[in-house]
């Protein structure tokens, strides 16, 4: 099998499931309890807020953690304050976010708050000018997405949350950094946001396990119950997925430059395998700031989900747009915002690479590409 569908989910790493073993199997003591097995259990979270901490430049006490990255969205985005106002609010994100932040901002509309969705050029790219026009008064809110899912294009945070500070925006600013964390070096310290959320099982560490940075640790719960992790998300904590996820951003980290050399390296047999000009294909937003492991490639005149069908038959594993969205019909709200031309927009399917795909893996996917794409061409 070759799996490319890394930006779904990821395959454990070895040393990933020896720490996820060892607090399933043998320290699997409630990490909130008094006696010796807890304690070492409840060390094994701190150790992890401490990593944490450590490579993406924050204090080990700024984090929560959580389900995954749906959780931590909807607890930035659905704050009990702004859905009990009194008055309606003015928020912004992007048309190019997740489902789990897009339908947090639909909800809050519905309750009678006002929602900006900015708009994107064809590359992806957020504009920090109609950023800033659309600050408002009572703008409570700024989330936008740091890398996407479907694309894989970034946004320069930093850029844009210090002019919206230097803009006098005094609100909250979020960003959903699940495709980015442990794919691009981060340093919350100068990221000058207020929220980050991200998710364990896109870095080879188990599905269930998120994290959410705070700034100022000033959140109101969306899970009431034992009061765990300072009363700020109740639940027995998942020591097991925790040490896990930190486990797997340490190791991320330290093989960052020989993953992102591989990954160059792939960029290029793409480039060079593809037959493009005969096959109709584009990679999008090539040319933009981007990731290096997620690429989406649109063929004109082609139904991605027969692509994907033969890809799969023959033991190849991609994507249709983003897999939350792939039982759905309608064309990805991403290729929309990018104004994809309409007879490219059926034919988009996502590869994403991860550190386990092998240079043999990627040119086998282009060889398989070049011989179906024609059997399957409408
Ligand atoms: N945000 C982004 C950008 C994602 O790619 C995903 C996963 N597809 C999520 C949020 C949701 O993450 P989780 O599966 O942890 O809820």
């Amino acid at each position: 099998m070759i799996y490319l569908d890394n930006a779904a989910s990821t395959a454990l790493l070895p040393e990933v499931v020896k720490v996820v073993n060892k607090y399933f199997c043998e320290v699997y003591a409630n990490p909130s309890g008094a006696h010796a097995l807890s304690i070492e259990a409840n060390k094994a979270v701190e150790i992890s807020a401490k990593i944490f901490a450590k490579y993406l430049g924050a204090e080990p006490q700024q984090f929560v953690f959580t389900s995954g990255a749906t959780e931590g969205n909807n607890m930035v985005i659905l704050q009990p304050q702004w859905l009990s106002a009194k008055q309606p609010l003015h928020f912004i994100t992007s048309k190019i976010e997740h489902p789990s932040v897009l339908n947090c901002f639909r909800h809050l509309e519905k309750l009678g708050h006002r929602v900006t969705y900015l708009g994107v050029d064809r590359n992806g790219i957020l504009s920090e000018s109609e950023m800033l026009t659309c600050l408002e008064k009572d703008t409570a809110l700024v989330s936008l997405i740091y890398a996407n899912n479907e694309i894989g294009t970034i946004n320069d945070i930093a850029s844009l949350a210090n002019s919206l500070r230097s803009n006098g925006f005094h609100g909250k600013i979020h960003t959903d950094a699940t495709q980015a964390i442990g794919k691009i070096a981060i340093n919350l310290e100068q990221l000058n946001v207020d929220y980050l959320t991200a998710s364990a099982h896109k870095l080879h560490a188990p599905k269930g396990v998120g994290l959410l940075y705070l700034r100022d640790s000033k959140i109101e719960p969306l899970l009431i119950g034992g009061g765990q992790q300072n009363g700020l998300r109740s639940g027995t904590l998942n020591s097991a997925g925790i040490a896990g996820f930190a486990k797997a951003l340490e190791l991320l980290t330290k093989d960052k430059s020989k993953t992102d050399a591989k990954y160059q390296e792939f960029a290029e047999i793409l480039k060079r395998e593809i037959d493009v000009d005969r096959l109709n294909a584009k990679i999008i937003a090539e040319d933009s700031p981007r990731l290096s492991n997620i690429y989406a490639i649109a063929f004109k005149a082609i139904k991605s989900e027969v692509l994907l069908n033969a890809l799969s038959a023959r033991g190849i594993m991609v994507s249709s747009g983003s897999a939350c969205s792939s039982k759905k019909k309608t064309v990805s709200h991403v290729l929309e915002a990018i104004d994809l031309e309409e007879d490219y927009q059926d034919g988009v399917i996502r590869i994403s690479f991860s550190c386990l795909t092998t240079r043999a893996e990627v040119i086998e996917f282009c060889q398989a590409i070049n011989e179906l794409v024609p059997k399957v061409h409408i």
